[in-house]
């Protein structure tokens, strides 16, 4: 439809994830990609969707009157030239606050990113020591189609840039992202953000099964009524989150498991829920059909009390039957980052870790530890399945820092 101010792309088709140390530019990097489109959603932003589903959609358009990157837009009319671009894809910006908390999410979200930028200012000699750590976690969870935006290359001139892009070189050289571009970009003028479109626009696609079960972990749930409102004009529970793997519809009745935590004799007893699709939301507009790639709301039937305050964060959405088990004791193998800034032990029985499992942040304690296999008891259930990736902080120094992820 001409004017649908969604193009007619309305699914997100594509993760992107971002790191970089603080201070670098990530959050102007991001609005710079994304600013378009939240503009023209501000009854969207009113409703605050997009802000509690914590990501920024922008949909990348080409010119058919330009060549080469300065075809790739997320503007209407090309600003080259001026012609009317079209839509190409829609892609979501996942963006995290806080640094530790950061790695941990860059561990979870490797489960649903497709491609990552990793922003290094060239105002600042590279390699920083959260910019380190970064490139340990790319390394270390083999993430692909990653660009390098080498920021804020404005304060320091071409000698400046010049020398940067070295050191950058200097720093990836052995690295898995050895050979990814180093973009330099003006964030505040805009200068090659259309080369980021164009290298985003032309990474692989993830391939996708449209008969696979679906499955949404997790990883937001509100309530949106007013307080007040009269009982019979209630809503039902929102939750949000990606889905990872197959497709859901309005109408689709879901299980959420392990669901709401029955206060009985027995601890950690969950009640799975039952309920039905009432409605899809992207942030901004209202879907029959959710595929994977970027976050997404479902309205559902549940009673708001249980989504209010993200309480269903970290459970996982499907079909009825076909999730993944819940679970309370797990054995992983523990993969260690190997910080050069922590003093780091051997894990010694009934130590506190506090885990990413999926959306779900749980404390676990060791029971035994066998080389690298670490069995742990968590104090909740949560759906896990072979394979998933799980980020583990330890206790350092009386600080929770991230020393490693575990393979289930
Ligand atoms: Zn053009």
């Amino acid at each position: 439809m001409k004017n649908d101010n969604t193009d007619g792309i309305k699914q997100s088709s594509f993760n992107i994830g971002t790191l970089g140390h603080i201070d670098h530019g990530k959050t102007s990097l991001v609005r710079a990609l994304t600013n378009v489109w939240a503009d023209k959603h501000s009854e969207s932003l009113k409703r605050n969707m997009t802000i509690k589903l914590g990501y920024a959609d922008m949909i990348i358009r080409k010119c058919s009157g330009c060549e080469g990157s300065s075809a790739y837009t997320t503007m209407e009319k090309c600003p080259s030239c001026g012609t009317e671009s079209k839509p190409l894809m829609r892609v979501s910006v996942l963006d995290a606050p806080g640094h530790e908390t950061l790695m941990a999410t860059a561990i979870a979200e490797a489960n649903i990113i497709n491609g990552l930028l990793f922003v290094i200012a060239a105002n600042e000699p590279c390699p920083m020591q959260q910019t380190k750590e970064h490139l340990m976690v790319i390394n270390l969870l083999g993430i692909k189609n990653v660009l390098i935006i080498q920021s804020k290359i404005d304060i320091v001139g071409k000698a400046g840039a010049i020398e940067s892009y070295n050191q950058i070189r200097k720093f990836v050289k052995g690295s898995v992202i050895e050979d990814a571009p180093i973009i330099p970009v003006m964030t505040n003028y805009g200068i090659n953000i259309d080369v980021v479109l164009d290298k985003i626009a032309n990474m692989p696609k993830p391939d996708f099964d449209p008969n696979a079960s679906p499955k949404m972990y997790v990883a937001r749930s509100f309530d949106i009524n007013r307080p007040g409102i009269e009982a019979s004009d209630m809503s039902g529970g929102v939750i949000g989150g990606t889905l990872i793997s197959g497709r859901l519809k309005v109408g689709d009745e879901i299980e959420i498991m392990p669901g709401i935590l029955v206060q009985g004799q027995k601890k950690n007893v969950y009640k799975p829920i039952v309920t039905v699709i009432t409605g899809i939301n992207n942030g901004a507009d209202d879907m029959d059909e959710a595929l994977p790639g970027g976050l997404i709301g479902l309205s559902t039937e549940i009673d708001p009390s249980f989504t209010k305050a993200d309480g269903l964060v970290g459970n996982i959405a499907g079909r009825k039957g076909e999730l993944p088990e819940s679970l309370s004791k797990i054995t992983m193998k523990y993969h260690k980052l190997n910080r050069g800034d922590l003093q780091e032990g051997a894990m010694s029985n009934g130590e506190a870790l506090i885990l990413s499992v999926g959306t779900a942040t749980v404390v676990g304690f060791v029971k035994s530890v066998k080389r690298d296999n670490v069995e742990l008891e968590l104090k909740k259930s949560v759906p896990i399945e072979k394979g998933l990736k799980i980020a583990i902080m330890r206790n350092i120094s009386q600080r929770w820092r991230l020393t490693g992820y575990g393979i289930f």
